[in-house]
C-alpha cells in the first residue's frame, strides 16, 4: 500500500500520454499553433509501462490515460492491453474528446478498457465549434455513440462557461440521461493557457441553472472522488466539480504522471520529479524510490485553492490530463 507524507492512502495513478490535441478547447490550450515537446521527448509506451507495474506492485488499483488527447497516440489500444493484462482487476479508464473514438471503441473495449469519460461541452454545432475551436460535434457524437454500442460506461464532462454554453446545461442532463451516461459538470479552473476574460459558472449557478427545470437533492460526496453527486426525483445523478469551493486535498488519493515522464504530486504544485532516466535504464528500483519520494513530498493542501484562491494556475490541463 502506498502512503503519503501526511497519512493519505494513494492508490490513483493518472497518466498522460500526449499533451498534443487535434481541439483547442478555449479553456484548455492557446489557440494559435504553439511549440509541442518535441516527440523524442515522450515516454515510448514500454517505458510508461515500467513505471506504471512499479505503481500497481506498490498499491495502485486505479489507472486514468488521459493527455492533451490520448487517442492521438498511436496503438494506445495496445498499451490499455498490455496494463489490464498485468493485473486483474484494476479499474482501468480513458478520458478523451472522442473525436477519433469511433474508429477505435471496440478495440478499446477488447484491450480490457472498462469505462471511458467524454468532454462535452454543448449539443449545438457552432458552439461546440466556438469552444473547441473546429467543427467537432458531429464526430464526437459518433465517439459517443461508438463507446455505448461496444459496451464502455460513459461519464460525459462538461465545462459549463457564461454566455457559451449556459443555456444547455439542462439539455446536456437530458441528452446524457437518456443515454444512460453520468454528466459532471466541471467548474472552469483559471489558467494562463486559455483564452482571456473566459468566465465559467460557479456551482451554485450551475445548481440554479438544473433548477430552472428539476428539483434535486444533495447525496453523499463518494470518498476520493471530487464530484459532489445531486440526484432528480426519478433517480438520475448528476455531479458538479466545484474546486473553487472545495479543495478534495483531505482525501485526496492521486499522482500524475505526463507524457515526458514528470511525475507530478499535486495538482496544483509546480514541483515534479522525473522517472524518465530511472525507467529508460529499466531501474525498477530507481522508480519505485522516486514514487516514494514524490509522495513523501505530496503537499497535505494544493496551493491553488490554500493561499492563491481563484487566482490563475500556470499550470497547463493538456499537460496534466486535468
Ligand atoms: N482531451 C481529453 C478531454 O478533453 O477529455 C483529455 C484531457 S482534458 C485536459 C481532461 C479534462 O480536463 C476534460 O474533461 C476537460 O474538460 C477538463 N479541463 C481542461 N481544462 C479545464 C479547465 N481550465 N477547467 C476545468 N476543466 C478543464
Ligand atoms: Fe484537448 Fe481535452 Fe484540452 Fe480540449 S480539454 S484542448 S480536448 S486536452
Amino acid at each position: 500500500m502506498l502512503v503519503d507524507g501526511h497519512g493519505r492512502k494513494v492508490n490513483y495513478l493518472r497518466v498522460s500520454v500526449t499533451e498534443r490535441c487535434n481541439f483547442r478547447c478555449q479553456y484548455c490550450m492557446p489557440e494559435k499553433p504553439f511549440s509541442w515537446v518535441p516527440k523524442e521527448n515522450l515516454l515510448s509506451f514500454e517505458d510508461l509501462f515500467l513505471f506504471i507495474k512499479v505503481a500497481i506492485d506498490e498499491g495502485v488499483d486505479k489507472i486514468r490515460i488521459t493527455g492533451g488527447e490520448p487517442l492521438l497516440r498511436k496503438d494506445l489500444a495496445k498499451f490499455i492491453k498490455m496494463i489490464h493484462e498485468y493485473k486483474s482487476g484494476l479499474d482501468l479508464a480513458l478520458t478523451t474528446n472522442a473525436f477519433l473514438l469511433k474508429e477505435c471503441a471496440a478495440d478499446l473495449k477488447d484491450a480490457g478498457l472498462a469505462r471511458i469519460n467524454i468532454s462535452l461541452d454543448s449539443l449545438k454545432p457552432e458552439i461546440a465549434a466556438k469552444v473547441a475551436q473546429k467543427d467537432v460535434l458531429k464526430k464526437v457524437m459518433q465517439g459517443i455513440d461508438a463507446a455505448l454500442h461496444v459496451g464502455l460506461k460513459v461519464k460525459i464532462n462538461t465545462v459549463p462557461l457564461k454566455g457559451i454554453n449556459d443555456g444547455e446545461l439542462i439539455d446536456l442532463l437530458e441528452f446524457a440521461k437518456n443515454k444512460g451516461m453520468q454528466i459532471r459538470f466541471i467548474e472552469y479552473m483559471e489558467n494562463t493557457h486559455a483564452k482571456q476574460l473566459l468566465l465559467g459558472l460557479k456551482s451554485h449557478e450551475i445548481k440554479d441553472n438544473i433548477a430552472q427545470k428539476y428539483a434535486f437533492q444533495e447525496v453523499a460526496r463518494e470518498s476520493n472522488s471530487p464530484a459532489q453527486m445531486y440526484e432528480l426525483a426519478d433517480g438520475y445523478r448528476f455531479g458538479i466539480i466545484d474546486p473553487h469551493k472545495h479543495d478534495f486535498c483531505e482525501d485526496c488519493n492521486r499522482i500524475r504522471l505526463t507524457a515526458e515522464g514528470m511525475l507530478i504530486p499535486c495538482l496544483y504544485f509546480d514541483e515534479a520529479m522525473s522517472i524518465k532516466d530511472a525507467v529508460q535504464k529499466g531501474d525498477v528500483q530507481g522508480a519505485s524510490a522516486i514514487l516514494k519520494e514524490v509522495l513523501q513530498n505530496k503537499p497535505e493542501k494544493n496551493r491553488w485553492s490554500n493561499d492563491a484562491q481563484n487566482e490563475t494556475s500556470q499550470r497547463a490541463f493538456y499537460q496534466t490530463g486535468g
